[in-house]
């Protein structure tokens, strides 16, 4: 229980990696705001299973693209367990498309929630502490792309290069704050967004070979960095990414 008497706001924890940490987090001791979208019956789920591990969580509908909806957030930690420890911006999504045919309305969508989002959500959590004084933990779901090439994804690339250079920024700039900063860069993990390259077996089957440790990942394999990363073991870190990704990034084959 490394998370006791701490209260955490999870993005998109009614799904996919989002619910694995909100769960773990939960089960760390933590009371968790479990932030969805569309996904109501899934935060629900995660709700019962922080419940089941002995702690609380309070599911939120918002929209990390809106503004009203990251103080929202924010707020209702404070209205109903007192205060926030912990951000961890989760929400994401990708849309494939050759980059010469990206849409404007593509590129905005894919930037709003993965960069935006994160950006404001992050200004208001902060803002929030600044006034109590109270020092914060930020982790943010980045990604291997945001050093790793993707072609047919340039947005998320994008964003997630983006959201790389903001945690590098906020380690520095918020430091002095007591609010440490840092990124996961999940490789392939098991959800709903890689759902068609799950049912695509051929390319499935190639992506395992370029994975040292030879499965996909699990958001249980991503929630434990995030539960190490809010605990006391890393008060001194700040302003790195963590890969969770079996290797991938330092595979290389000859063919
Ligand atoms: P997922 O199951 O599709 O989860 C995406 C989550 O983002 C959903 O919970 C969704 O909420 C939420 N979301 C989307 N738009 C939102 C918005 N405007 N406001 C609030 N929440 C929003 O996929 P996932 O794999 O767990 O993705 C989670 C994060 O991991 C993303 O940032 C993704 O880029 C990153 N990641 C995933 C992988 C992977 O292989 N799976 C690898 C690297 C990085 P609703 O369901 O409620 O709509």
């Amino acid at each position: 229980m490394r998370l006791q008497g701490k209260v955490a706001i999870v993005t998109g924890g009614g799904s996919g990696i989002g619910q694995g940490i909100a769960k773990r987090l939960g089960c760390e001791g933590a009371r968790v705001i479990i932030d969805y979208v569309g996904s109501e019956a899934g935060a629900d789920d995660t709700r019962r299973a922080i419940e089941a591990c002995g702690s609380q969580g309070e599911v939120v509908q918002a929209d990390v693209t809106k503004m009203d909806d990251d103080r929202k957030l924010v707020d209702t930690a404070w209205d109903r367990f007192g205060s926030a420890d912990i951000l961890v911006n989760n929400a994401g999504m990708e849309k494939r498309s050759d980059f010469w045919d990206t849409p404007e309305d593509e590129y905005d969508k894919v930037m709003a929630v993965n960069l935006r989002g994160p950006f404001f959500l992050t200004q208001a959590f902060v803002r929030r502490l600044r006034e109590a004084q109270k020092p914060g933990r930020i982790v943010n779901i980045s990604s291997v792309h945001e050093d790793m090439a993707f072609p047919g994804f340039t947005t998320y690339c994008c964003s997630k290069g983006g959201l790389r250079m903001m945690m590098r920024n906020l380690a520095v700039e918020l430091g002095p704050l007591g609010i440490t900063v840092n990124n996961i860069a999940p490789g392939a993990i098991a959800t709903p967004i890689n759902k068609a390259l799950l049912e695509d077996k051929p390319k499935l089957n190639a992506l395992l070979k370029n994975i040292p440790l030879g499965r996909l990942g699990t958001p249980e394999d991503v929630a434990g960095m995030v539960a190490f990363l809010a605990s006391d073991d890393a008060s001194y870190i700040s302003g790195a990414t963590f890969l969770v990704d079996g290797g991938l990034m330092r595979s290389y084959h000859e063919q």
